[in-house]
């Protein structure tokens, strides 16, 4: 497979968690601003790992087929803001007035003694292996409100000593967050502290291929992460249906950044831009931020972001194996069907598809229980077969949130959500209706965005060019294909 460059393992669960969190925290906290609000992602995230592993147990294409590849890039032109990314973060130094002497200031010596924190350890206990009294453990704590900081430890923190024989401490060091250490250090008259930038770089990647087996395989295969790709998918999760609409053939590409410490690879960045070509129709995102903090916006200026998420639930607990489109289990003959099924556990939650107003939230004998949603526009969704309804009639929802579980309640043959989408009274199918635009971009900022887009869409386009793919896309109006309907 070609990964020049790269050497590095699949991220462990904990580290895919600790990197979910840190999106939510991060630069990325408007891209990520729905993994934030759905906050069960990261209950997604085990069930896509358990997918991933069950998935890349059958045999597939061999490694480094040419649709599946990840590539040092170099960037085409950013704009200012999106070139810093690009540059490690220098911090302000010497926070103490004493600084070290430049000798010092290197990396610890051999003479420094590295203690790992393990589970159960205090800093206590620490200073008490070395002969350090408790009494400089609290003169260092309160030194500046960033030592105050270390009284919270993690196992796996790393503090390195600095401590002379005859005349005792001399400095310490930990790691004030991913790109500084911290230095506390003796001077003449007490303790100082200064902080240390580490060498933090940010390396444009670009990742591609085509769906032989399914998202996850593929996409793995071209080296991304099950972060990325739970990523990839919140940024078109608005437009594409990725539990049911997801067709051999279909192709993805991205540019991303990896940030890399000292010439280790520690996590995966920000998504520059990417390109998902779902049956044949192509779908673009660009990063920018128009200074509410960065967003994902379609080349011409309008925001990925939509009045309604085309899948009331996370695709990667639907099974795609599930035809309910067969005699009724009761009146045994086959119904029209005015909605989308989605097959998944008992207790899968369901999530309002976009913002709105509860308006009913009962039990039918047909129904079992369900809910429905007013929202603007004249549009109401509709959600029934559910184990267990979380909101109530007159409740506000939010795009994302939880509503309810799967389940089986009323005429269903098995654990699926019935989704129904009405504009104007009438069924819509929700995968495919087209839903009001979004505004796009002020016009002061478009001039940016084109520079920026410019050079990533030309990237995009020789990963993966926009009319790879001839099929045509389901027509709107009503449940068409088979898969989808009962
Ligand atoms: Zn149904």
């Amino acid at each position: 497979m070609a990964t020049a460059g790269r050497s590095r393992s699949r991220p462990s669960f904990q580290e895919l968690s600790d990197s979910v969190v840190a999106i939510g925290k991060g630069a990325a906290r408007h891209c990520s601003r729905a993994l934030r609000e759905r906050p069960h992602f990261s209950l997604a995230a085990v069930a896509l790992i358990a997918l991933g592993v069950v998935i890349s147990m059958i045999p597939s294409g061999p490694k480094g087929s040419p649709a599946a590849s990840v590539k040092p890039l170099e960037l085409p032109q950013l704009s200012a803001s999106e070139s810093e990314l690009a540059q490690p973060r220098v911090l302000t130094a010497s926070v103490g007035s004493h600084p070290a002497p430049a000798a010092e200031r290197e990396a610890p010596a051999e003479s420094w003694q590295i203690v790992e924190i393990e589970p159960g350890q205090t800093l206590e206990r620490v200073f008490r292996d070395l002969g350090l009294s408790a009494g400089l453990l609290h003169e260092i704590v309160t030194t500046t409100e960033q030592t105050r900081n270390l009284a919270r430890i993690r196992p796996g923190d790393e503090f390195a000593f600095d401590i002379h024989p005859e005349k005792g401490f001399r400095a310490l060091r930990t790691e004030l967050d991913e790109e500084a250490w911290l230095f506390v250090e003796r001077a003449e008259d007490g303790l100082v502290t200064r902080t240390e930038p580490r060498h933090v770089e940010r390396r444009i990647v670009e990742a591609s291929g085509t769906i032989n087996t399914s998202l996850y395989n593929d996409a793995r295969e071209a080296g991304l992460s099950d972060d990325m790709i739970m990523r990839l998918a919140t940024i078109f999760g608005w437009d594409i249906d990725f539990a049911l609409d997801i067709r051999d053939g279909d192709h993805f590409a991205l540019i991303y950044e990896e940030v890399w410490r000292e010439g280790e690879f520690l996590r995966d960045g920000n998504i520059l831009a990417a390109r998902f070509i779902n049956r044949g129709e192509s779908f673009e995102a660009v990063r920018f931020d128009a200074g509410n903090g960065p967003d994902f916006f379609a080349p011409d200026g309008r925001p990925m972001r939509k009045a309604f998420l085309r899948t009331p639930l996370n695709f990667a607990r639907v099974s795609s194996n599930f035809n309910p489109r067969r005699l009724h289990p009761v009146t045994r003959r086959v119904r029209p069907h005015n909605g989308t099924d989605y097959a998944a556990n008992t207790g899968t939650p369901v999530w309002a598809s976009g913002d709105g107003t509860v308006i009913k939230a009962g039990y039918t004998r047909a129904n079992g229980n369900y809910i429905f949603i007013k929202h603007g526009n004249n549009i109401v969704t509709r959600y029934l077969h559910l184990s267990k309804k979380v909101v109530q009639r007159g409740d506000r929802v939010r795009q994302g949130q939880t509503i309810g579980h799967v389940g089986s309640t009323g005429l269903a043959t098995g654990p699926h959500l019935h989704y129904e989408f009405l504009l104007n009274g009438v069924h819509r199918n929700p995968r495919t209706v087209d839903l009001p635009p979004a505004d796009p971009l002020p016009a002061e900022h478009m001039e940016d965005f084109s520079r920026v887009g410019e050079g990533l869409l030309a990237r995009l386009d020789a990963l993966a060019p926009p009319d790879a793919m001839l099929a045509s896309r389901e027509v709107d109006g009503g449940c068409k294909s088979v898969e989808s309907s009962c």
